[in-house]
């Protein structure tokens, strides 16, 4: 597949300033750094916004590319040696407050030593109660993965015991010479043999047949930090599937919060409806309302229409990332009376004549409201 502009990827034009080009990395790797996306080609693209980065950053590397284009360019430069020198360490501590080695992330191990693979990524989802998710909890999980062979501590090699490549020679890497419009460069490959370990099972593992991972249930503790929210996840290093000579996947545990009994959930703040009868809302009353951190006394004023929403200050949740704190909101609902008595129905006729007559509501009347509707 033909390789994208590293200008197109960042989004800026051929002009871009250093400052310019920095803000447009920085945007785009908010939104697609692997610890807060998720997406299956979140890892992908927040590899190739690197790459332009590390390359539109470098004045010769930019000025490489300019010239040859990706063709020319790619000839040159491994991609260790794109990334190498490149600045992104203060860009994520700005960005994440935090520093990650992005040469770990890329190549594993990084320079010097052999490129590292890794295992695949799982996903599990998780459905926790309202009430988990507001103030947090620990969970245990049991997922069924590839963990390394215990019978050959994951060498694929029956005792352990390996051997010299034939193929690589112990090397681990093919060279091969290729003639191009730029001269005659030599790249080097991985070797397939070995996958560039240099060295080959003796006599393959009997319990994995040479594969050095076996099938696992495992438990796993997940800590759900207060607040989290629905569909957002979260990351835990190492645990997704083991490869050979490898290192581990990661584990994205994604959060589905049940429904609670009565409240519902909109960002931080807690919704709930409360019944109230005819008369607590002609009369006024102080109701007790259930919040998450207990009850709370509550004044309806007289008058109170039905669907009026009060607010409790600070009674929502706390959020996952910074301190602040939701509110809750009650919604009173009135209940109308379905059937009326006969000294019910008398008394609507009352109120209703003196509503006619544009009179204010006499508190002998409201009292004789209370006594009959309770
Ligand atoms: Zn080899
Ligand atoms: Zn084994």
């Amino acid at each position: 597949m033909a390789k994208r502009d590293y200008y197109d990827i960042l989004g800026v034009n051929k002009s871009a300033s250093k400052d310019e080009i920095k803000k447009a990395y920085k945007k785009l790797a908010l939104k697609y750094h692997p610890d807060r996306n998720s997406g299956k080609d979140a890892e992908e693209k927040f590899k190739e916004i690197s790459e332009a980065y590390a390359v539109l950053s470098d004045d010769s590397k930019r000025q490489q590319y300019d010239t040859f284009g990706h063709a020319g360019f790619d000839q040159r430069y491994t991609q260790e040696d794109i990334f190498r020198g490149a600045d992104f360490n203060s860009i994520f501590e700005d960005l994440f407050g935090e520093s990650s080695n992005i040469f770990d992330m890329f190549f594993g191990r990084g320079f010097g030593g052999k490129r590292q693979r890794k295992g695949n990524d799982l996903q599990y989802n998780l459905s926790i109660e309202f009430e988990e998710a507001v103030f947090g909890a620990t969970k245990e999980i049991i997922i069924n993965k590839d963990v390394k062979c215990e019978h050959c501590n994951g060498t694929g090699a029956e005792h352990g015991e390996l051997k010299q490549c034939d193929v690589c020679h112990g090397s681990g890497l093919q060279r091969r010479t290729q003639r191009t419009p730029f001269g005659i460069f030599q790249t080097q490959t991985t070797c397939r043999n070995c996958n560039g370990e240099g060295e080959v099972a003796k006599k393959a593992c009997i319990h994995c047949n040479g594969y050095g991972i076996e099938k696992k249930s495992k438990e796993i503790k997940i800590k759900i930090p207060k607040g989290i929210n629905e569909g957002q996840f979260l990351r835990i290093k190492g645990e997704g599937q083991h490869i050979k000579n490898g290192i581990s996947g990661d584990l994205f545990v994604v959060i589905n919060i049940k429904p609670h009994k009565f409240f519902t959930r909109e960002e931080n703040n807690v919704y709930m409806e409360f019944p109230i009868s005819f008369s607590q809302a002609a009369l006024g009353d102080e109701i007790k309302v259930p919040t998450l951190y207990g009850e709370v006394k509550m004044k309806i004023p007289s008058g109170t229409q039905s669907h009026t929403l009060f607010r409790l200050k600070g009674k929502g949740i706390e959020d996952v990332n910074d301190n602040s704190v939701g509110d809750q909101y009650v919604r009173i609902i009135l209940k109308t009376p379905s059937k009326l008595n006969k000294k019910q129905k008398e008394l609507f006729d009352e109120l209703s004549k003196e509503n006619k007559e544009k009179l204010k509501i006499e508190k002998s009347l409201l009292d004789k409201v209370k006594d009959v509707f309770g």
